[in-house]
């Protein structure tokens, strides 16, 4: 995370924002967890489970609501609909 979502002071790889004091292991935690959750929906659709593949970028962007994870669960439902 480049920016403090709070304060939008840079960060340089921190897990708490030097400027408002934020905690972001929370949030970053979270990212992690949706772009596992995204490379399982990959996964999920390679092997033709398109259920599982759903329901992996239901869980992503439940996790995670950035532009980054919306454009990336975007791009694999529009796979998932062509197959
Ligand atoms: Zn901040």
């Amino acid at each position: 995370m480049p920016r403090c979502p709070v304060c939008n002071a840079k960060l340089a790889g921190a897990t708490s924002c030097r400027r408002c004091g934020c905690d972001l292991s929370l949030t970053e935690q979270a990212r992690r967890q949706a772009r596992q959750a995204l490379s399982r929906a990959l996964q999920a659709w390679r092997n033709n489970q398109t259920e599982d593949a759903h329901a992996w970028l239901k869980q992503a962007l439940m996790w995670d609501s950035s532009e980054l994870t919306i454009k990336v669960a975007s791009f694999i439902k529009t796979r998932l609909s062509l197959s």
